[in-house]
């Protein structure tokens, strides 16, 4: 099985990624198993699971399936809010479900900052990167001001925020505080998860017509381009090949323009701050 022709990323953990990857939220359990060994076939060797998603189980069991060497494999999960105050168990669950002795990168999923136990269980994504059980340790959803406080405690920098981001909300504040700081960004609902149009916006359709792409071809290729790590999500075979076939074009200065132009600030998801 060949891989796709994705770029990496150097993490601040000295870890690669591989910048384009595929997403598993709401993906039902029963069928994560064929759906995910699709995106092998396909290519995709990033994937991105979370121990809420349910899924952890059939991710592992079509990467077991799939005869992929382990290190071609980037695999991510994420600690659900309620297992904030003990990460090592809820790591070891996620391990178990997963059928791996490592992960590539372990996130904490959101802030929740009303329960009061974010920094401890940064404290605790820590040591499990210390023993080696996940590669690089990241978080997910968090703000300038949950940042900071993490932060302060020093240690090892996160390495990556994985937060909502697609062409309608675009990001720039956020971006301009991580990037700095050597902490990647994460794209999630790159595609605004199906909630609007991309072609609603103004100059997609027609940079997409120029290039012979579908707008979410241009979508995640303006994501890829503006050095953003992303993984869109497809239950079907054809539209997760589709999500890859991303490599054969490239957006101009002046297109990449139109895009960032046609941010609107549109959050289709949860705010951090509402999410307890
Ligand atoms: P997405 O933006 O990837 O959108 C997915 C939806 O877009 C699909 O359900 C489908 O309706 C549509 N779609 C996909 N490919 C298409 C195509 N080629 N043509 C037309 N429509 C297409 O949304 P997402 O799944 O929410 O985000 C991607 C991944 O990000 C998730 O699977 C998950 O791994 C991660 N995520 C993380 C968080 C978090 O809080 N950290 C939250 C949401 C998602």
């Amino acid at each position: 099985m060949t891989a796709i022709p994705s770029p990496t990323i150097t993490l601040n953990s000295g870890h690669d990624i591989p910048q384009l990857g595929f997403g598993v939220f709401k993906v039902d359990p029963d069928e994560t198993e064929r759906i995910v060994s699709d995106a092998l076939e396909v290519g995709y060797r990033h994937l991105d699971t979370a121990k809420i998603y349910g899924n952890e189980a059939g991710v592992g069991r079509a990467i077991a399936k799939s005869g992929i060497a382990r290190e071609e494999l980037f695999v991510t999960t994420k600690l659900w809010n309620d297992d904030q105050t003990d990460p090592e168990g809820a790591f070891q669950r996620s391990l178990e479900e997963l059928g791996l002795d490592y992960v590539d990168l372990y996130l904490i999923h959101w802030p929740v900052a009303e329960r009061g136990t974010y920094v401890d269980a940064w404290k605790g994504l820590q040591a499990i990167a210390e023993s080696g059980r996940a590669r690089s340790v990241g978080v997910s959803n968090f703000q300038p001001k949950h940042l900071d406080a993490i932060l302060a405690e020093g240690g090892i920098l996160p390495a990556v925020n994985q937060v909502e981001l697609h062409p309608a909300f675009q990001q720039w504040e956020l971006r301009d505080y991580l990037g700095p700081k050597g902490i990647h960004v994460e794209s999630w609902g790159p595609l605004g998860q199906g909630k609007y149009e991309l072609n609603e916006l103004p100059g997609l359709q027609g940079i997409a017509d120029a290039h012979g792409k579908s707008v979410q071809q241009v979508a995640i290729r303006w994501h890829l381009q503006e050095g953003l790590i992303v993984f869109p999500k497809s239950s079907s075979k054809e539209r997760i090949a589709q999500n890859a076939d991303v490599f054969d074009f490239e957006l101009s200065d002046d297109e990449l323009d139109v895009i960032r132009k046609a941010d609107q600030n549109r959050r289709v998801g949860g705010h951090p701050d509402e999410i307890n």
